[in-house]
């Protein structure tokens, strides 16, 4: 297992990434890229391009020999590092240790109900995860994992047994390659196996036109769902907080109307799903 895991950011209080109050980790690195991805500087390790430095308001970012340092006091989180980036990638991710994880986590123990790792893909960092997972769990917490759902079931057997519940991405059922960049087909036979063990909380599906066979992709995730009536099943709006300008331009006329969104969400209630949840952003 590797010691050390680069993580974007931690959110010591989130309610939107899982039930009640949870303790966020968005670890760095993802496997596929959505053209819609709201966290772009996730996807990629920083190459120590040294680019976004002379761009920094505060001289929060500074040359060291061959690598860069990021001073957290210094920075004012204008994100104009994030902007200047060719890589997708931030310098003020921070390699951690489990315990060093662990440290943080136990500060905030009182007040939360678990925790969730998100990214990036987290499933990419599966055994250190694991590892983070039992000791959580050691102390009373939740563990829960969001995923893009591109994994291979296989190799993340052991985090699967010690997750509490995954919140999975559908991106489409066919054509996915308009989409991300992945060679799997589609991951619905992973959310079927996760489904089967009783380990999914939420299924997401980003709802955006052309670019994805919509009505397709979302009678079938509600046809598997429907069987499932605690868990819920959440459409989101695609939009464009978070974008970078050529994203943006991608996108922009592909953004269903509200009456689109409302057509979805009565069709998805019609096939039997329980919990339908629309997730709308007013920005776009
Ligand atoms: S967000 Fe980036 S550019 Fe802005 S102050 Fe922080 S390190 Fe500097
Ligand atoms: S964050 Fe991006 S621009 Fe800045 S040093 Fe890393 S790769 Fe280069």
């Amino acid at each position: 297992m590797e010691n050390r895991a680069t993580v974007n950011k931690i959110i010591p209080f989130s309610n939107v990434d899982g039930p009640g109050n949870r303790l966020a980790i968005f670890f760095q690195g993802c496997n596929i890229h959505c053209v819609y991805c709201h966290n772009p500087e996730t996807i990629n390790l920083c190459s120590k391009c040294k680019l976004c430095l002379p761009g920094c308001p505060t001289k929060a970012i500074k040359e060291d020999l061959n690598n860069i340092q990021f001073d957290n006091k210094l920075c004012v989180e204008c994100d104009q590092c994030i902007k200047i980036c060719k890589s997708n990638s931030s310098p003020r991710t921070k390699d951690y240790t489990v315990d060093e994880l662990l440290a943080i986590i136990e500060e905030y123990k009182l007040f939360i109900r678990g925790i969730t790792v998100s990214g990036g893909e987290p499933t990419l960092k599966a055994p250190f995860i694991t590892e983070l997972f039992k000791k959580v769990k050691s102390i009373g917490l939740t563990c829960f994992v969001d995923t893009n759902g591109f994994f291979d079931k296989e190799d993340i057997s052991e985090l699967i047994s010690v997750t509490d519940k995954f919140m999975v991405d559908i991106k489409a059922i066919d054509n996915l390659e308009s989409l991300c960049d992945t060679k799997m087909s589609n991951n619905i036979d992973n959310l079927k196996y996760l489904l089967s063990l009783d380990k999914v909380y939420e299924v997401r599906t980003v709802l955006i036109e052309e670019l994805m066979d919509l009505d397709n992709t979302v009678d079938t995730v509600a046809n598997i769902v429907k069987e499932f009536p605690e868990v819920i099943y959440k459409l989101i709006r695609v939009h464009t907080e978070g974008l970078r300008e050529e994203q943006k331009e991608k996108i922009k006329d592909k953004i269903p109307s509200q009456a689109r969104m409302k057509e979805v969400e009565q069709r998805v209630e019609a096939i039997g799903v329980k919990k339908v949840e629309i997730i709308d952003f007013p920005s776009v």
